[in-house]
């Protein structure tokens, strides 16, 4: 499993695209923007897209879904709780580049429990409101050398959860920094500790890093 990072768009939002070397299996998480860019990156590898996946329904988080589905017809992936905010754009209209955006043709909903499987990558679905009502983080649990091959710590994909040393906003529609903080708590924190956090926004972290520095959890 390889993670490609693209920060995109207006408010350089993390674009994810996770790669499965063995089959060359790819999904995007969070197109914000530059679709092209995204897919022109997918095809240059040589890579087989099969989802998009966004973790929350925020437009500088899913800006260009609508477009790379209608280039490449892959499924795109999303809470049922913040769904709605594909087809109700409401506030965030003042967005620049909305007017351009392309709806997704179709959604498939994802939920606490389910797996994204792609050739031998399994990314497992926790939910984790409070940024907003659907926001989803995307775990995978790593590999240890017992397993072949050099072990790797596990990887989650947090969205705007959590940041370095830092947590999501909640002062958005539909955001609850109880929930937010409990879903850190018990969704996170909860983790290997060696576990690598990709952000929505900004650099890498781990959960250890997180649990002892972390300034909202002191
Ligand atoms: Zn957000």
């Amino acid at each position: 499993m390889k993670v490609h990072t693209r920060a995109v768009g207006l408010l350089q939002t993390n674009c994810y695209i996770v790669e499965d070397e063995a089959s060359g299996k790819a999904v995007i998480i969070d197109p914000g923007g530059d679709g092209q860019g995204i897919l022109d990156f997918i095809n240059s590898r040589g890579l087989d897209l099969q989802y998009v996946v966004i973790t929350h329904g925020h437009i500088d988080h899913f800006l260009d879904a609508g477009f790379v589905q209608a280039k490449t017809s892959v499924p795109v992936l999303i809470s049922e709780a913040d769904s709605g905010f594909l087809e109700d754009l409401g506030w965030m209209r003042a967005f620049p580049g909305y007017e351009r955006m392309i709806r997704p043709k179709a959604i498939t909903f994802v939920k606490e429990g389910d797996v994204i499987s792609f050739g031998n990558t399994d990314l497992q679905v926790i939910e984790t409101p409070g940024h907003s009502p659907g926001s989803i983080c995307l775990y995978w649990p790593g590999r240890s050398d017992a397993q072949g091959g050099e072990g790797m710590p596990g990887v989650l994909f947090s969205g705007d959860l959590i940041f370095s040393v830092d947590v999501g906003r909640t002062d958005l529609p539909g955001g609850d920094t109880h929930q937010l903080l409990d879903s850190i708590r018990n969704k996170v924190f909860t983790l290997p500790g060696d576990t690598v956090i990709y952000p929505g926004h900004d650099e890498p972290t781990t959960v250890e890093r997180e649990r002892t520095e972390n300034p909202f959890f002191r």
